[in-house]
């Protein structure tokens, strides 16, 4: 990530914080627990190299609720490369002491939108740490956000992928509706089940419930803001801000479509398919 650092200098970035960061398990995810079955351990697929001799690096675009998050963080532990999260990098930094975390702070209390500078910095010093440890290859979530990004991001590293993950919108609207969280484990559920039949050509698409345990049930909340309203103006922004970082990827051959066919049992496997990754071990992940 030499070239990257040197690109940030040049641009007047300043990443290296002085701060010192709590422990990262602390990051909250929004995503509910989708851990791999216990039998897969530490096995990882054998994973295509490039003559440089890394791991893939890819990039996961998708809206906000359809689950990006989940599948980026199932193909990092298939692949044994890190899951990069630009939300968790905010989250992280925010647990840190310092003047940068501190603006970082103000800036995230006031809801307003954290600068490209400011994520490129993070993502900077995140690439840079995964260096020192000897990381090699990555699955960006979250990042690139905006075409500022995307350029930046192709001046200094080669991005092999960008899977796009695609759900009609009526039903991650409908899926967004159905979240819950426990107002006491804090634990994350999904109470909708989609069972749309396939008509006039388009096939169907079935999304089974999360449903909680039986302590949780009377005890499930909603977040104030996953209202229709709230949830379709979010897309709304998400479609604005993606579309020209999904022509910019696609303009260069390396956008891959990947529409959603249903919940994990459904969608899984076929994206192992997609991604060309290896047929015997998609059996045993593929719970
Ligand atoms: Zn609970």
């Amino acid at each position: 990530m030499a070239a990257l650092n040197r690109l940030m200098r040049a641009r007047g970035f300043s990443f290296y914080s002085t701060a010192s960061c709590r422990s990262f398990s602390s990051a909250v995810t929004s995503e509910p627990d989708l851990r791999f079955p216990s039998s897969l351990g530490h096995k990882t697929l054998p994973v295509r190299r490039d003559p440089s001799n890394r791991n893939v690096q890819w990039v996961f675009l998708g809206c906000p609720g359809v689950g990006k998050g989940t599948y980026a963080s199932r193909l990092s532990k298939l692949l044994g490369i890190p899951h990069i999260a630009t939300g968790d990098l905010v989250r992280e930094e925010l647990t840190c002491s310092g003047l940068f975390s501190q603006q970082l702070s103000e800036i995230v209390n006031q809801g307003k939108l954290v600068s490209d500078e400011i994520i490129i910095n993070l993502l900077s010093k995140r690439l840079k740490k995964g260096e020192i440890n000897g990381e090699s290859g990555f699955i960006l979530d979250g990042f690139p956000r905006t075409i500022r990004q995307a350029e930046i991001l192709e001046g200094v590293t080669e991005i092999d992928l960008v899977i796009n993950l695609k759900l009609r919108e009526d039903i991650l609207v409908e899926k967004c509706l159905g979240r819950r969280i426990c107002s006491q484990c804090g634990g994350n559920f999904n109470i909708a089940n989609i069972n749309v039949k396939g008509e006039n050509g388009n096939r169907g698409i079935y999304m089974a419930p999360l449903l909680p345990p039986a302590g949780c049930e009377s005890k499930l909340i909603t977040r104030a803001d996953d209202t229709e309203e709230v949830v379709k103006e979010r897309l709304r922004i998400y479609n604005n801000m993606s579309q020209p970082v999904e022509d910019f990827y696609r303009s260069r051959g390396k956008l891959m479509e990947f529409d959603l066919p249903g919940g994990i049992p459904e969608s899984w496997p076929k994206l192992l398919q997609a991604l060309n990754l290896d047929q015997e071990d998609k059996q045993s992940v593929a719970a």
